[in-house]
């Protein structure tokens, strides 16, 4: 049962192709396992798609309307995603992968902690994370927008608890610690669009090596 969702802000980004990449990846997977968030993404989709049919019309004399629309149509589309039928990963990331979680070439950032960073566009870097059960992440706030989709165990912090599917959307309001729930490791893919800023030392003096 999934409990956090994604924002309207990023399923109008996505249906228009206006994000970057990394954030067009944890959208599609996001959606795969979600039948409330792909609802609403066909909504945006067909709401998109109306705007389109009455800009081909000749009542149309808006000339920033049309502009518009010339921009939309120019944009590249994003992956659309599917339903995963098995494994642990959604067919959207499988594919970045090029595999399940047993593909993934893990590399160790400490405490237990492992990452692997995703090969996307500049603009919004992707990583998955697996955090062994009972470790935290160092506490930190956010210069930008941080996603973070839980594909595996569950996590919390400071404003909830998130299981398999859901999603934490994280700005520059929230300071957080999060924590892995015991059990198997919490395997997450983590979104973000500008560095974290640790408020601790010793994870500030690592954060050029592990490019967070
Ligand atoms: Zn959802
Ligand atoms: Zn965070």
């Amino acid at each position: 049962m999934i409990r956090h969702h994604l924002s309207d802000a990023l399923l109008t980004g996505y249906s228009a192709g206006q994000l970057p990449e990394a954030f067009n990846l944890i959208v599609a997977t996001h959606i795969s396992p979600c039948d409330e968030c792909r609802a609403r993404l066909h909504a945006h989709d067909a709401v998109g798609g109306a705007l389109l049919d009455s800009a081909d019309g000749v009542a149309v004399s808006d000339d920033s309307l049309a502009a518009t629309m010339a921009r939309i149509r120019a944009m590249p589309a994003a992956p659309r995603p599917v339903r995963a039928e098995r494994g642990l990963f959604p067919a959207p990331l499988r594919d970045y992968v090029g595999g399940d979680a047993d593909a993934v070439r893990w590399h160790s950032v400490g405490g237990g902690v492992k990452q692997a960073i995703l090969p996307t566009a500049p603009g919004a870097t992707a990583r998955l994370l697996r955090i062994p059960g009972g470790v935290s992440v160092p506490d930190h706030g956010h210069n930008g927008l941080e996603l973070t989709l839980v594909l595996q165990g569950a996590f919390a912090d400071e404003t909830a608890r998130f299981g398999p599917g859901d999603l934490e959307i994280a700005d520059e309001d929230l300071e957080h610690t999060p924590i892995a729930e015991p059990g198997p490791d919490c395997i997450c893919l983590a979104v973000t669009d500008a560095p974290l800023r640790f408020n601790g030392l010793i994870p500030r003096l690592l954060q050029p090596f592990l490019k967070i």
